[in-house]
């Protein structure tokens, strides 16, 4: 079967604005549309093709290359080829086909009539590294509702109760006529319950429902680390009308921590060691999250040098070995030196001297840089 022009689908000339094209797309969509003509097979197949014209010609690039190419220059078809779309399905709803032209319109209506699940909430849980790293469980409060004692949930004062809407006749959903369609649209009257509280309860003021708190017990598994979230099924907001509730999400965040830093699995410290140390060499004890480890320094040690201490990192709570303790070396400048201490630095300056580049191989070579960039510069 040969495809008809997509301007004579649409019956617009071929120089129609994007305002013409929509206005008659709406217009044969209404006719044509399967909710209207149940069972119509030929109904059905026009509707498919005014949906079709109208995808290629309310899109200015396929219109464009369905002007200079045709069927060819644009890929839809009974094949439905990708990115043609021109098999929206007959199960699709009413407002999600024309979602887009009569938004306005349907805009409140959809789906007013199931029960409702509840909003996640979320809690933000600030734990120590320490905790982080071992994992614990920690209490949490966090607000709730529960269901009124005084009316249980009724909503109406105790000894009265509830009646049925008389807008919508319990039924939750009014008609509305608009034009040629019949909208449902939730009860304005009881906003969807069926029924109406006359007396409404003093406790709960109508709503069935208290504020509350509940406490929680989270466990918090070894490994997590800032960003990280743990679901409570289950434990968010309240359904409505007897839905089920939402869940609610601990979003964890670690404190600083005065010594350790946490990158991934592994973490970092920075330790300051006195001069001598650096220069002669020695022994420090440094901590980790569980006691202290020796960790040997060698003789001419330098400011950045990392010292890796194995397995004394993070375990990731999504599994895979530790990571390690990274400890980087600051090489401490003495301050306040007295008489003696002066003199002695002068003497082992006065002695370095002598030695010349030996004792001090990166700042001879950052000098001889330093000269080779002057030279260059001509200074
Ligand atoms: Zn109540
Ligand atoms: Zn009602």
């Amino acid at each position: 079967m040969s495809k008809r022009d997509y301007y004579e689908v649409l019956g617009v000339s071929r120089t129609a604005t994007a305002v013409e094209i929509k206005k008659a797309y709406r217009r044969l969509a209404m006719k044509y549309h399967p909710d209207r003509n149940e069972g119509d097979a030929e109904a059905e197949q026009r509707f498919k093709e005014v949906k079709e014209a109208y995808e290629v010609l309310s899109d200015e690039q396929k219109r464009a290359a369905y002007d200079q190419f045709g069927h060819a220059g644009v890929n839809t078809g009974a094949g439905g080829g990708p990115g043609g779309g021109a098999g929206a399905g007959f199960g699709a709803s009413f407002s999600d086909i024309f979602g887009d032209v009569f938004g306005d319109i349907f805009g409140g209506g959809r789906g007013t009539h199931r029960a409702y699940r509840g909003s996640d909430m979320q809690y933000n849980l600030e734990i120590s590294l320490e905790e982080a790293v071992k994992g614990t469980t920690v209490k949490i409060r966090v607000p709730t509702q529960s269901v009124c004692e005084v009316c249980g949930g009724t909503g109406a004062k105790p000894g009265t109760s509830p009646r049925t809407c008389p807008t919508c006749g319990g039924v939750g959903q009014v008609r509305m006529q608009q034009g040629f369609f019949i909208a449902q649209q939730t009860c304005p009257t009881c906003h969807g319950q069926g029924t109406v509280v006359e007396d409404p309860c003093p406790a709960c003021r109508g709503h069935g429902r208290v504020r509350d708190h509940k406490t929680l017990s989270v466990k918090v598994p070894p490994g997590v680390d800032t960003g990280d979230r743990i679901r409570l099924a289950g434990e968010g907001e309240m359904g409505e009308k007897g839905g089920p509730p939402g869940d609610l999400y601990v979003q964890i965040r670690v404190k600083e921590h005065p010594i350790f830093k946490r990158e991934d699995a592994n973490l970092r410290c920075e330790m300051p060691i006195p001069i001598t140390t650096a220069a002669l060499g020695g022994e420090l004890e440094v901590p980790t999250l569980d006691g202290k480890v020796k960790l040997k320094i060698p003789a001419g040690t330098q400011t950045g040098k990392v010292f890796r201490v194995r397995g004394r990192g993070v375990a990731p709570v999504r599994g895979g070995p530790p990571g390690d303790l990274l400890c980087q070396v600051v090489v401490e400048t003495p301050v306040n030196l007295n008489e003696e201490q002066k003199e002695l630095f002068e003497k082992l300056a006065e002695s370095l001297g002598k030695g010349g580049s030996r004792h001090s191989p990166n700042s001879s070579s950052w000098l001889d840089r330093v000269k080779g960039f002057f030279k260059e510069m001509g200074l």
